[in-house]
């Protein structure tokens, strides 16, 4: 199967005419091709989005939201499809696909299709001598680049937004991942989306995304990934002054005080551990115990993680799938070498795990791993691993808990367990995080601005935020004089 670019509403070969080998992590087998794009496919693809966006952002809101839930329908409608393209494609269990991923996908559209009718800008009244209003209008052509871990839901979550408010876009999916985002063209075309409004240019970062980022006709890029990648792409479009919204790594602590629901924290570490296999932007991978409870918190959580079953991810009852590439498995792996060297204890897994079936035999597949022993300022409890690979470190209070959740340059989210009122609190609103959890974790409401600090982010995404970044504010007085 070949993953063609989709510009202009029509599926097309890359200019390169290559394609880039597509893998099946739970197979370790190339499964599609997947088209090599380049600045040339950009070019087309932002040149057939210029054509488009006068119309489009003349289009009445409640038709571009008629058109959006038409998408969020599409994609309902086949989410089985889609749930099984992810699964393939990433490695997660196909479970957690029809769950989470592609229902939240078809969320994103529902919900910008509904924000933009209920969206309003600003009018000041100054009396006698005159108002100020303020008029919000999309940017033109903008840049949306996702990562591989939630590969549709990241991606929708930027292409509903922007287009909801007006802008045509040029998207690049993953290209570890690309099928979903391959899958999403058809689900436009039979939406009746203009033509023009949204082109997909399959490819690397290095060849496609860094064309669209320094395409000068892009006015705005809204990106999700790496913090090395996020770094290069503000370098490089810096003097341009481009409006840009960068997601980038985490290092997340979950934090667990003695006092917290026990049972419901621990059930909450393991899952934000090791959800996706640990491959989601907020998952918990550094967990901070108080000394009180450590010793039997830290058995316990290795006993939950041992249950966990390590499967063929398109079978039922699978916890954790295969990691998406052979380089993120050996990173992990590699990580997990470095926690032994700096002179950390591996609890619990710490090695490849076997093949579940013959099918999986030659996958990608790692033990969940829980690793202790090791201080805040050693590499593994600093860098981001992005796998199953979490670390324990105990600490002694309040004040020793927020030095070490915040004694990295991350600054994601963060999970706290605890019922004590007025520390929740102060613990809260001292975590140099952009969100915080309390005996919970990854719930969202669309409405919320979501994003982090630090090295973790720039700018905010979700809700009226979105619509903000995608739009630019004019203000107009009128003189009544
Ligand atoms: P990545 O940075 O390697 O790639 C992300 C995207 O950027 C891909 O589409 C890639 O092709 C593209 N890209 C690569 N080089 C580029 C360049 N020079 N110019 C433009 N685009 C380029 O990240 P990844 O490995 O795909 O994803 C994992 C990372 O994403 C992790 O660090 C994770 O924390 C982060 N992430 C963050 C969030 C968040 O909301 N903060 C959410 C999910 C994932």
């Amino acid at each position: 199967m070949n993953l063609r670019h989709f510009i202009n509403g029509e599926f097309c070969d890359p200019a390169s005419a290559s394609w880039l080998d597509n893998m099946e992590p739970a197979t370790g087998k190339v499964y599609a091709k997947v088209a090599a794009g380049n600045e040339i496919d950009v070019a087309r693809a932002v040149e057939a989005a210029q054509a488009a966006f006068p119309a489009w952002a003349d289009t009445p809101i409640n038709d571009r939201a008629r058109i959006m839930e038409r998408i969020a329908d599409g994609i309902e409608r086949r989410r089985e499809e889609f749930a099984r393209a992810e699964s393939i494609d990433n490695g997660k269990p196909l479970s957690l696909a029809r769950r989470v991923d592609i229902p939240r996908a078809e969320d994103n559209f529902r919900f910008f299709a509904r924000a933009i009718t209920q969206w309003h800008s600003e009018a000041y009244d100054m009396g006698s001598r005159g108002f100020n209003y303020v008029l919000r209008r999309p940017l033109g052509v903008v840049g949306l680049i996702s990562p591989w871990n939630l590969p549709l839901y990241l991606f929708t979550w930027k292409i509903a937004p922007a287009i909801a408010a007006g802008n045509t876009a040029v998207a690049k999916p993953s290209e570890i991942t690309p099928m979903t985002g391959y899958l999403l063209g058809e689900v436009l075309q039979e939406a009746g989306l203009p033509a023009g409004v949204l082109n997909i240019v399959q490819g690397t970062g290095p060849s496609v995304g860094e064309a669209i980022v320094t395409h000068p006709q892009v006015k705005a890029i809204s990106f999700t990934g790496s913090t090395k990648v996020g770094r290069r792409i503000a370098e490089v479009t810096a003097g341009d002054f481009k409006k840009l919204s960068l997601e980038m790594g985490g290092k997340n602590a979950s934090i667990i005080f003695d006092d917290a629901h026990y049972d419901k924290a621990l059930q909450g570490t393991l899952r934000a551990g090791f959800t996706n296999q640990g491959q989601i932007c907020l998952c918990g991978s550094r967990v901070l115990v108080q000394d009180t409870i450590y010793d039997r918190f830290v058995a316990d959580l290795a006993e939950g993680v041992r249950k966990l079953r390590i499967g063929d991810p398109l079978e039922e009852g699978t916890d954790i799938g295969a990691i998406v590439s052979q380089m993120q498995w050996e990173k992990d792996l590699a990580y997990i070498e470095l926690a032994r060297q700096e002179g950390g204890k591996v609890i619990c897994g710490g090695a490849k795990a076997p093949a579940p079936n013959a099918r999986c035999a030659d996958g990608w597949f790692l033990q969940p791993t829980i690793i202790t022993g090791l201080g805040p300022q050693c590499r593994v409890n600093q860098e981001e691993i992005f796998g199953p690979v979490v670390t324990v470190q105990s600490f002694t209070d309040e004040a020793d808990a927020i030095a070490k959740a915040n004694a990295t340059p991350y600054g994601l989210s963060a999970t706290l367990w605890t019922n004590d009122l007025t520390r929740t609190h102060r613990v809260a609103a001292a975590l140099e995080t952009g969100i915080v959890w309390v005996n919970s974790w990854m719930v969202r409401d669309l409405r919320t601005p979501f994003g982090g600090v630090k090295q973790s982010g720039i700018g905010r995404e979700g809700g009226f935020e979105a619509l903000q970044f995608f739009t630019e504010p004019k203000n107009v007085y009128v003189d009544l004089g």
